[in-house]
């Protein structure tokens, strides 16, 4: 599971905002490692001592359990071999060939709009439906094989980086 926020183009404040709020809320443990310390770079920290309960996940599941928070220099699209071709959230146009907008998209990510050629949406790729399996974020936290978050959870990433938040199941 895949937390990002809802607009990918919001400045979203350093770890050091959003790792004690997250902390203080039993989510993470402690300070693993960073690779990289530029972006593109990835910091892990543990699991917090209520991270199982705030998924609904007791019993515990076997596996060592980890966050990643991801930063990127630019919006990326996150997606893999199970992205399904998203949908127009005003009238359902399915947007079969996909893979031609995404590739239109990354020449301007911040300014490129998509038009659906049967109703009148017009507006950035983020906003249509996705089906929760992919998704655009500079910046993203990854929680290994989990549910969907709790409101509690987002709800507290939306109150200390002023931004709302949404989720995705990316699948490798
Ligand atoms: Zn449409």
């Amino acid at each position: 599971m895949v937390m990002i926020p809802r607009n990918p183009t919001v400045g979203i404040p350093g770890d050091e905002v959003i790792v004690p709020a997250l902390m203080k809320l039993g989510f993470l443990g402690e300070f693993l490692g960073n690779e990289g310390g530029a972006p593109p770079n990835r910091t892990s920290y543990s699991v917090g001592p209520r991270y199982l309960e705030l998924f609904d996940l007791l019993p515990k599941p076997v596996g060592r359990h980890v966050v990643d928070f991801e930063r990127t220099a630019h919006i990326e699209f996150i997606g893999s071999e199970f992205t399904e071709p998203p949908k127009c959230p005003w009238c359902r146009f399915e947007l079969e060939d996909f893979g031609a907008v995404l590739d239109e998209w990354s020449h301007d990510r911040q300014n490129y709009r998509w038009s659906c050629p049967f109703c009148e949406f017009e507006d950035a790729l983020w906003w249509l439906d996705w089906h929760r399996f992919s998704g655009f974020a500079g910046f993203a936290i990854y929680c290994w094989g989990v549910a969907e978050p709790p409101d509690v959870l987002l709800h507290t990433l939306a109150g200390c980086t002023d931004t709302e938040w949404t989720y995705l199941f990316y699948k490798l």
